[in-house]
């Protein structure tokens, strides 16, 4: 929402909330940061997501976190987001169903030539995807308490994505 000029140099605790994010529906103060290129983000919510650092030593928290949001903010249809959404998707669906391990894994996620012959295509987002969100792993106490609300925050994720379930696990090849 651009800013009207009685925003303008306003406390940021009377600006107006830029509503819902398009993407979570977290509603943030307004923020007049960078948004991310193509997903779906509020410039409030892009801003939580450089906030959740996950410790270097939990590498599949980290990767539940950027699974997580990006499925949460698909964006709208465009060659680098029908890329990020089915990545994404295929990431969370190794890590929640098969505990990370597939033998298609780097060939998914790696190789370029092998993704194209998948056909990755849109998958239309479902209309809510999921009730947690970044502020709620925010709120979170560092540690143990935190990797818990990551891991609840991304199987609410991947369970709204119920409908395109079998088209990622084929797109994973498990
Ligand atoms: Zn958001």
């Amino acid at each position: 929402m651009a800013a009207t000029p009685a925003m303008v140099g306003a406390p940021l605790s009377v600006r107006a909330h830029e509503g819902g994010c398009p993407g979570c529906g977290a509603v943030l103060p307004a923020a007049d940061g960078p948004r991310h290129a193509y997903l779906g983000a509020s410039a409030a919510c892009w801003a939580l997501f450089h906030r959740l650092a996950p410790p270097p030593d939990r590498q599949r928290t980290k990767r539940l976190i950027h699974d997580a949001y990006a499925a949460q903010h698909p964006g709208v249809p465009s060659r680098r987001a029908v890329q990020s959404v089915a990545v994404h998707l295929m990431d969370l669906c190794l890590l929640l169903e098969h505990d990370g391990q597939s033998h298609r894994l780097e060939p998914v996620l790696g190789v370029m030539p092998r993704r194209r012959a998948l056909d990755l295509h849109w998958l239309e987002p479902p209309a809510t995807r999921g009730t947690v969100t970044i502020v709620d792993a925010l709120d979170a106490r560092d540690g143990d308490e935190r990797a818990a609300r990551i891991d609840q925050w991304a199987e609410l994720v991947w369970g709204a994505w119920e409908p395109h379930h079998e088209t990622v696990r084929r797109w994973v090849g498990v």
